[in-house]
C-alpha cells in the first residue's frame, strides 16, 4: 500500500502537467497510466496551444524546448469559394498569438520533467478502481501485472481521457451528459513534407471541410472531412492528396509537396460535456470531462484551463487551508469549457459541409462567412476565441 496526497489517473498531458505543476510547490503526487510510455507518446493529436497553455509549461519548468521549436503564428487563413481570406489574430486580439507545437513533442517534455524531478508515473496501470470518494479517506486501487495495490490519498484527480474510468465512478444520478455527434470525421495525414503554407488554412468547399495544418516547416499535417462510414483502407495516400487537392484553391493545390504518411487516423467529431467536474474528493480534468470537435483546437487547450484551475485550488488548500477554490472549480471550469464549446461548434458549423442540411442553411453558412469578412467586430469575436479567453 502507498499513501499519497494526490492520485493522478491519466498520464496524458492534463495529469502531467498538473503533477508537475504541484510537484514544484512540495504537493506529494502520484500518476497511474494505463499503457506503455511509449503509446502514450506515439498518439499525434493537438499541435496549436494558446498563450495561456504556454503560460503554464514555463511555469511546470517544461517550456524551453517549446520556446526554442515551437513556432509563433499570429493568423490563419480560411479559403472559400476558391481564394484565401487571412484572419489576423494578432490585430484582432489585440497583440495575441498562438503557438503551433505539438502534443507529441509537448507530453515527452512533461516526462521528460517528471523524471528529472523523479516524478512517480507508474505505466500498464490496469483495472484502476476509485473508492469512498465521499469520504475524506478515498483510495485507488490497481493492477501491473499480476501484482494488485492500493494508493491512500486525499483527492482523485480523473485526468484518464474520454474512455478512461474517472468519470463513471460518479453515479448515474449525479452526472450529467450533454452530447452533440457530428455525421463526419476527419481523416488525417502527417508526412515530412514542407507544409503548404506557413500558417494554418482552413478550407470551407462544396466537397467537404480540409485543414492544411503543421507541426514545423518540414512536418505538415493535413486534413479531410470524411463520411463517418470511410476507414482508412479506403483512403490510399494518392487518393487522399487527390482528394485534398480537389478541396484547396487552384494556386494552393499547385504548390502543395505530397510525399508518403507516415501516420493516418480518422477521427470522428463529437462535442461532449460531463457535470459536475467534481464528485466528493474526486475532480476530473481535460478530455475525462469534455471533448471538442478539432475545428478551432479548443480540445488540449480547455484541458488547460482545468489544470491551471485545480492547480491554484489545491495550492490554496495545502499552503492557506482555504478550500473555496476547491469548492468552485466545477462552475468555475464549466463555465470557461461551455464557451469554449461554443466556439468551437460554431467554427464546425461554419466550415463543414454537412449531408443533411436544407439549401438554406447552406446560403446562412455562406452569409454567416460572408459576414465574417466583412465585419471587424466579426472577426473580434474569432480572433479573441481563437487564441483562448483569459483563465
Ligand atoms: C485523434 C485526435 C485528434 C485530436 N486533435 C486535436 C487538435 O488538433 N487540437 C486540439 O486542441 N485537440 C485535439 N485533440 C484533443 C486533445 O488531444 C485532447 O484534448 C488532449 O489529449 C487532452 O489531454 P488529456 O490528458 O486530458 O487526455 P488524454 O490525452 O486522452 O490522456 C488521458 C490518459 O489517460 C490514460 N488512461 C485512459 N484510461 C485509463 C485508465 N483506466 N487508467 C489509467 N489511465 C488511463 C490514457 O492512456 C491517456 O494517456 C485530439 C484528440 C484526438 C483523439
Amino acid at each position: 500500500m502507498m499513501k499519497v496526497q494526490i492520485c493522478i489517473i491519466g498520464g496524458g498531458p492534463s495529469g502531467l502537467m498538473l503533477s508537475q505543476l504541484l510537484h514544484l510547490q512540495g504537493i506529494d503526487t502520484i500518476v497511474l497510466e494505463k499503457y506503455p510510455r511509449e503509446h502514450v507518446l506515439g498518439r499525434i493529436r493537438a499541435g496549436v496551444l494558446e498563450h495561456g497553455f504556454a503560460e503554464l509549461m514555463r511555469e511546470a519548468q517544461c517550456g524551453e524546448r517549446m520556446d526554442r521549436e515551437g513556432e509563433i503564428h499570429r493568423g490563419f487563413d480560411i479559403a472559400h469559394d476558391g481564394r484565401l481570406d487571412r484572419v489576423d489574430l494578432y490585430k484582432y486580439s489585440g497583440g495575441n498569438s498562438v503557438i503551433v507545437y505539438g502534443q507529441t513533442e509537448l507530453t515527452r517534455d512533461l516526462y521528460d520533467a517528471r523524471d528529472r524531478l523523479g516524478g512517480k508515473v507508474l505505466h500498464n496501470a490496469e483495472d484502476v478502481a476509485l473508492h469512498e470518494l465521499m469520504s475524506d479517506a478515498p483510495y485507488v486501487t490497481y493492477r501491473i501485472g499480476d501484482m494488485t495495490d492500493r494508493i491512500d490519498c486525499q483527492f482523485v484527480i480523473g485526468a484518464d481521457g474520454f474512455h478512461g474510468i474517472s468519470r463513471n465512478s460518479i453515479p448515474s444520478g449525479v452526472l450529467r451528459e450533454y452530447e452533440k455527434i457530428y455525421p463526419f470525421g476527419w481523416l488525417g495525414v502527417l508526412s515530412q513534407t514542407k507544409p503548404v503554407s506557413p500558417e494554418l488554412i482552413y478550407v470551407k468547399h462544396a466537397r467537404g471541410f480540409a485543414l492544411c495544418s503543421l507541426r514545423s516547416q518540414v512536418l505538415s499535417r493535413y486534413y479531410i472531412q470524411v463520411p463517418l462510414t470511410d476507414s482508412i483502407e479506403d483512403w490510399p495516400d494518392e487518393a487522399f492528396w487527390a482528394e485534398l487537392k480537389c478541396r484547396l484553391p487552384e494556386a494552393v493545390a499547385a504548390r502543395l509537396i505530397t510525399g508518403p504518411s507516415i501516420e493516418k487516423s480518422i477521427a470522428p467529431l463529437r462535442s461532449y460535456v460531463a457535470e459536475p467536474m467534481r464528485y466528493g474528493r474526486l475532480f476530473l480534468a481535460g478530455d475525462a470531462a469534455h471533448i471538442f470537435p478539432p475545428t478551432g483546437a479548443r480540445g488540449l487547450n480547455s484541458a488547460a484551463s482545468d489544470i491551471y484551475y485545480l492547480y491554484h485550488a489545491m495550492i490554496a488548500h495545502y499552503k492557506k487551508g482555504d478550500d473555496s477554490e476547491l469548492d468552485g472549480y466545477s462552475q468555475k471550469a464549466l463555465a470557461r469549457i461551455w464557451k469554449a464549446q461554443r466556439f468551437s461548434w460554431w467554427m464546425t458549423m461554419l466550415l463543414h459541409r454537412f449531408p443533411d442540411r436544407v439549401a438554406y442553411e447552406d446560403r446562412l453558412q455562406e452569409a454567416e462567412l460572408a459576414y465574417l469578412f466583412s465585419s471587424e467586430t466579426a472577426m473580434r469575436l474569432l480572433a479573441e476565441n481563437y487564441v483562448g479567453l483569459p483563465f
